[in-house]
């Protein structure tokens, strides 16, 4: 069954504009017709009461819980190409509640503020759809892009995590972190990876602990998968 994110208002399911033009021009719906609707984290199975104007009335709550016990924030430095867009997929998908751009010192790539403006629009509709098709009760956070100099701290969390390739080895320090029911941040770096200031810094001003993804070095966009599987 069709899934889109909403607001309720009392009985009635508010679509976006976009959503709006996908149930009536895309799926063709009809009156009577039932979709399901996420609204403040909670999904309900709705009927459409009426197409002009479109009245969706909500039916009954279905119990349901998608998403993880933690609280997960990952930390992706800017990577070339499509890679984050991939991994705000994944990222999505895989249950991340925060997806913050990163800027380190080895990332190549820079956005503008026209261009930053236009990728964040882009890679909030690849979380929405990517939460839609998940069937997530919650769409990621974009935010960035954050110098790793200056994390601020409301971004940080109980337990903040950094993967860094010179630690690569047993993946016990991974796995030994994640508390459940605690808030944890995830920090990949780029493809040129972390230097060893960098490190040193996020360990010793922001109480970040190093951990090992296994003894391979991954892409920047397979570690963001596996750290976050
Ligand atoms: N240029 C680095 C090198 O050759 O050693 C590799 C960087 S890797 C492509 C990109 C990022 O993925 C790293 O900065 C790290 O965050 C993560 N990563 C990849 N493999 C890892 C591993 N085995 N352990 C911990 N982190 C890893």
């Amino acid at each position: 069954m069709q899934r889109y994110f909403a607001n309720k208002v009392n009985k009635n399911i508010i679509l976006g504009d976009g959503d709006v033009h996908h149930l009536l021009h895309v799926m063709r719906a009809k009156r009577g017709d039932e979709i399901e609707a996420v609204a403040d984290n909670k999904l309900y199975a709705c009927i459409i009461d009426s197409l002009t104007p479109l009245v969706i009335k909500v039916n009954y709550e279905i119990p349901t819980d998608s998403e993880l016990n933690e609280d997960v924030t990952l930390f992706f430095a800017l990577a070339k190409g499509e890679k984050i867009d991939f991994v705000v997929q994944k990222a999505t998908e895989l249950g991340a509640n925060k997806i913050v751009l990163l800027k380190t010192e080895r990332c190549v790539v820079k956005f503008d503020d026209k261009t930053l403006k236009h990728k964040l629009e882009r890679f909030e509709k690849i979380a929405k759809e990517a939460s839609e098709q998940s069937h997530r009760l919650k769409i990621p956070e974009i935010m960035g892009v954050v110098d790793l100099k200056n994390i601020p701290s409301e971004l940080l969390s109980d337990i903040n995590l950094v993967a860094y390739e010179k630690e690569a080895g047993s993946t016990d320090s991974l796995f030994s972190n994640v508390n459940k029911g605690k808030s944890v941040s995830i920090m990949i770096g780029p493809e040129g990876g972390f230097s060893e200031e960098e490190v040193n810094s996020l360990t010793s001003k922001y109480n970040f602990r190093r951990v090992s993804l296994g003894k391979r070095i991954l892409r920047t966009e397979t570690a963001a998968v596996y750290a976050l599987s």
